[in-house]
């Protein structure tokens, strides 16, 4: 069985260490100006040097996404930043549009190019056609089946292919999408989806805007747009038997937590099936474990095509049970106390777990002081403070807290089961 390299978000320089900390094999960062998220989703190239020679320092891979589809003054503005981007060592460029890729082979021809899943490559001669122009890896379109993905690899074993297997969906072709565009004037083709997706809709008639039509599928309203999120973790094996090169998460514009608990626990499902395959069975702690970072509900989306596809979120608002509490940033060995920045309202006493790569251990802010060591019973998101914890943790490691009146898929379908 292929070992597949796991690719984590990596939306900023944090988010990079991150997915390090927490086991990622390969990061995927954005370039200003030139990837497909808008700003917070994308690295200065300062930060994206710095990172690229930690994650080379770990034997880990880095790929610039350079996948917005560019108008001439795009293609000026990458002929001046795309050698500066090689400069960075970055181990490959992630592109989707023909004029970038030429331009990339032209001025950074000793970059290994990767074809990003917002090129919509559903077949074998399309990957044919561009691996001839130079691409050595394949993203391919969310919406092929496993079976089709496994047909292409067989057809095509000299060519990397890679999948998403966990993050958001569109219900557009992979971004090809105006909604954002249309609504709010930021385009999704230009990485700046305001995710109009997710909103509100009712359907009504043009003389009577009073009197909407109602087109129900739970008691508050319909989510005609809204996908759930895919999850493909019950699923590795048949992941792993296609005979992909790469599995990756989506996310560069979600938190580090989020960043490190869909690393972590990917990470070790696939430890687990990689070591022992007769043996391997889904753990259903790491299936909790996905449900304590906000999501709409997941989905297996178009992995099985028997399934249903396109799937509406039952709740347009994200559901989770946890939050970030706070992020390790030093441990003081002679008070054994942990120094940590908060990153959400924390009260002394609140109960918290740190998340290890192996484990999550039960953390108390108990007693709780500012970084000067004065008691404190309450801190704030930005806050550095101290806690107790008999053994140093990692700078980096992430602790969360439940969060209060969590809502899950379970009690935010309840009511309409009942009704
Ligand atoms: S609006 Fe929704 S469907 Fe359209 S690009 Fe954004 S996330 Fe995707």
């Amino acid at each position: 069985m292929r070992r597949p390299e796991l690719l984590a978000p990596a939306g900023n320089l944090e988010k990079l260490r991150t997915a390090l900390l927490y086991g990622a094999d390969a990061v995927y960062a954005g370039v200003p100006g030139l990837s497909l998220r808008g700003a917070p989703a994308e690295m200065s190239l300062e930060d994206l040097a710095s990172g690229v020679s930690e994650a080379h320092a770990q034997g880990i891979r880095v790929y610039a996404a350079v996948n917005t589809f560019a108008r001439n003054a795009d293609l000026k503005q990458a002929r001046l930043h795309l050698p500066d981007v090689a400069a960075t060592g970055v181990d490959a460029l992630i592109v989707s549009d023909p004029g970038l890729i030429r331009l990339a082979r032209r001025t950074v021809p000793q970059i290994p190019l990767h074809l990003s899943t917002q090129a919509n490559t559903t077949n074998a001669d399309a990957v044919r056609f561009w691996r001839d122009l130079g691409v050595s890896r394949i993203i391919l379109a969310r919406e092929l089946p496993l079976g089709e993905v496994e047909e292409i690899a067989s057809a095509l074993p000299d060519v990397e292919l890679e999948i998403f297997i966990h993050g958001a969906m569109c219900m557009a072709y992979s971004g090809r999408c105006y909604l954002s565009a249309w609504r709010n004037r930021r385009s999704a083709n230009e990485g700046d989806c305001t995710q109009p997706c997710r909103w509100e809709y009712r359907l009504s008639e043009s003389t009577r805007p009073e009197d909407p039509i109602v087109v129900e599928e739970d008691e508050r309203f319909s989510y005609l747009l809204s996908s759930k999120d895919l999850c493909l973790l019950e699923h590795l094996p048949e992941v792993l038997a296609t005979g992909v090169a790469g599995v990756k998460i989506e996310g560069r514009m979600k938190s580090a937590y989020y960043a490190a608990v869909v690393t972590r626990t990917y990470r070790q499902a696939l430890d687990a099936l990689c070591r022992d395959k007769e043996a391997y069975r889904c753990d259903p702690r790491w299936i909790e474990e996905l449900k304590t970072v906000s999501h709409r509900g997941y989905t297996t989306g178009f992995a099985f095509a028997e399934e249903k596809i396109n799937e509406s979120s039952p709740d347009v608002k994200n559901i989770q049970t946890h939050e970030p509490a706070g992020m390790v940033v030093g441990y003081d060995g002679i008070r054994k106390q942990m120094r940590m920045e908060v990153r959400n309202f924390l009260q002394a006493g609140e109960e918290m777990e740190l998340l290890l790569m192996e484990e999550t251990l039960p953390v108390s802010a108990q007693p709780m002081t500012d970084d000067r060591g004065s008691p404190i019973d309450r801190a704030h998101a930005g806050n550095l403070i101290r806690v107790p914890l008999p053994f140093p943790a990692p700078t980096g490691a992430l602790l969360r807290k439940k969060t209060v009146g969590a809502k899950t898929e379970e009690t935010k379908r309840k009511p309409s089961e009942n009704g």
